[in-house]
């Protein structure tokens, strides 16, 4: 017994002792990524839910890893969060992401005045920490001739409740900037409901959850969804709903009047070069 607990103990400390040795690998690996700039930015469109229209995109961080190819946010975003190398990570994202928005929007603006297309980055709940995030953006929009309308800044609600009198006057400045604020992932968090109230917000962005839930019987889900989108009209907040995949989950939507989408419907995220930032409409294949 004593020997078999023993066993057991090293078997455990062994199992520690690997996953400590990995996630430090894994962490001194992003710091190397952070140096030489490893990464890459995928688009998604972000379209209007009944005409296509394109209205804008999604960035999301890939990491280019050397030698095991294009890493998934999944698999390195907790690390990231854990150390706060999401901070630097988000930065190059934002300087990345308004640099090249701006010359598109240029481009559509002088091709047939096509309205300008609008950016929405992920922020992560380190940018809370202290109230350095409104200078920061600021001063990224002037570095690269961005417009503050055409960005957008998705933050999750846990986000702002782990520090929310600060949060709250961040994205305040912000707004007053002139950028628009999503609250992402909405309906997993804890209050969303009592909080919305007073929430900064001119996005909900509908958690792929809820879509993926939906079943063609199925009414607990559809009322749920209905309601979201109830709650987004009457509160005066756009609503996005995230991973739309099939055309009946579309006529859905639409039928119940949420008025744009992401999702592989249209189109997975891209790398920069194929994303179709001359397109209008973006009608499924
Ligand atoms: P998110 O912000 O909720 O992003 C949506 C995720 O859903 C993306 O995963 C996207 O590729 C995926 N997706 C889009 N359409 C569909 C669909 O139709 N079906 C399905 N099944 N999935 C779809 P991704 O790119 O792997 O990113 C995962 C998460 O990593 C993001 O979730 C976000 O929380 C985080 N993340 C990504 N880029 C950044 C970044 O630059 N900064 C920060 N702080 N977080 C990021
Ligand atoms: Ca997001
Ligand atoms: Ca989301
Ligand atoms: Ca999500």
């Amino acid at each position: 017994r004593a020997k078999q607990q023993g066993d057991t103990y090293s078997f455990f400390t062994h199992r520690l002792d690997r996953d400590a040795r990995q996630s430090f690998e894994m962490e001194q690996d992003l710091r190397t990524a952070v140096e030489k700039k490893e990464f890459s930015m995928y688009l998604q469109p972000r379209v209007d839910m009944v005409d296509h229209t394109l209205l804008g995109m999604e960035g999301l961080i890939r990491w280019c890893h050397p030698q095991k190819g294009i890493c998934s946010p999944a698999e390195f975003i907790p690390c990231a969060e854990r150390n706060g190398l999401i901070v630097t990570m988000d930065a190059w994202m934002m300087e990345t992401g308004c640099t090249q928005v701006a010359i598109w929007n240029k481009e559509r603006q002088a091709l047939a005045g096509k309205p300008p297309l609008r950016l929405a980055l992920n922020v992560s709940a380190w940018h809370f920490r202290d109230n350095r995030l409104p200078d920061r953006v600021m001063e990224i929009l002037k570095k690269t001739g961005c417009e503050p309308g055409w960005l957008e800044l998705e933050v999750t609600e846990t986000a702002i409740m782990k520090n929310l009198s600060g949060a709250v006057a961040a994205l305040d400045r912000l707004r007053a900037m002139g950028i628009s604020i999503a609250l992402d992932d909405f309906g997993t968090g804890y209050s969303s409901l009592n909080y919305l109230r007073n929430m900064p917000v001119d996005t909900l962005k509908i958690d792929r959850s809820f879509i993926a839930a939906l079943g063609p019987e199925d009414d607990k889900s559809r009322f749920l969804l209905a309601t979201i989108v109830e709650i987004g009209t009457r509160f005066d907040i756009h609503v996005v709903a995230e991973g739309v995949e099939e055309e009946w989950q579309r006529a859905y939507l639409e039928s119940i009047g949420c008025p744009s989408a992401q999702g592989y419907l249209w189109s997975p995220p891209v790398p920069v070069p194929e994303f179709p930032h001359l397109k209008d409409t973006l009608p499924p294949p």
